[in-house]
């Protein structure tokens, strides 16, 4: 497989004119490209209530919750890897790197949503009444995600009023985009309160990726009949859960309760792997405790170290 052409233009950050585009990568003369949007958890870094958080002061060091774009140049489709409370931002951050070349709403040809936690869908809100009113926005969803959507206001009445209009999904089974794109969910073991959780693979003819920003444990997706070796071996790059670090990080609270494979546990695990398929990794879905979230700080380095990359908000990755 041909590795992507990766070409960075300095002053590119100016192009998006937000703390979520600093550093990335501009990819030219690609036909499918896969741009990430944001890289925190869901309620985004810094952190309601926090005010001891140096990003309030330093717009650099914001980050926007977990999201994505797939884009394809040659047809202009656009699609949009869950609708999270940023996705003002995050959508003319897009607009500014690819800008819409089609007619549809807002320029989205779909939105994929993973899962009913508020860094995952509540973007949504963007599309009624109130705001953008789009008219019949493809949202894929899968079952109890889209019946979740249709039965609870004020989400019911995006469906009432065909702001968007809802695309199942079936676990494991591709949705195709045309154009040689596909889009496969897969189940993932998660807190499920109001729907399942899913990751995605999406694949272009040439190449794959696996955006995986929620999961409870590698261990226990085995009961679902994966494993994260097993994906990783199909996909080109791997966009995984990176929520907390370590279980120093949330001082006061037994960690042991809380999910999310642990970042350094991750990469122990990957260890065990050849080269080839540890490159692949991306942590993303940093929560706003992960001191991997701050470029200059020693995890960050000890990651660099290990040999393990951080998603970064602007970078692009085309899928030729
Ligand atoms: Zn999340
Ligand atoms: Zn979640």
């Amino acid at each position: 497989m041909r590795r992507a052409a990766l070409k960075f233009v300095s002053g590119a950050a100016l192009i998006c004119g937000l703390s979520a585009c600093n550093g990335e990568d501009v990819i030219q003369n690609c036909e499918v490209e896969f741009i990430i949007l944001g890289t925190a958890q869901d309620a985004g870094s810094p952190q309601i209530g926090n005010n001891d958080d140096p990003a309030w002061k330093d717009r650099f060091l914001k980050s926007h919750a977990t999201s994505a774009a797939l884009v394809n140049h040659q047809s202009g489709a656009r699609y949009l890897f869950e609708a999270t409370p940023d996705m003002r931002e995050q959508l003319y951050t897009l607009d500014m790197l690819a800008p819409p070349k089609t007619d549809v709403a807002l320029g989205i040809s779909g939105i994929f949503l993973t899962h009913a936690h508020i860094g995952h869908y509540a973007g949504l809100m963007f599309l009624g009444h109130e705001s953008a009113g789009t008219k019949d926005l493809p949202v894929y969803a899968m079952p109890r995600m889209a019946g979740y959507l249709t039965q609870n206001g004020p989400w019911s009445q995006l469906v009432d009023f065909g702001n968007i209009s809802l695309q199942p999904l079936s676990a494991s089974k591709a949705a195709e985009l045309g154009g040689s794109l596909s889009v496969t969910p897969y189940q993932v073991p998660h807190r499920d309160e109001f729907s399942e959780t899913v990751g995605f693979e999406i694949a272009s003819s040439h190449k794959a990726v696996l955006f995986l920003p929620d999961i409870d444990s590698w261990d226990e997706w085995e009961n679902y009949g994966q494993t994260i070796e097993t994906r990783l071996a199909e996909v080109d790059y791997a966009f995984l859960d990176a929520t907390f670090y370590d279980d120093k990080e949330l001082p006061g609270r037994d960690m042991s309760a809380i999910p999310h494979p642990r970042l350094k546990d991750s990469m122990d695990r990957f260890d065990k792997l050849p080269k080839l398929e540890r490159d692949k990794v991306r942590f993303i879905h940093l929560n706003h405790t992960n001191p991997a979230r701050f470029e200059n700080s020693d995890i960050s380095k000890e990651i660099a170290r290990r040999g393990y990359k951080l998603a970064k908000a602007g970078q692009r990755y085309c899928l030729d």
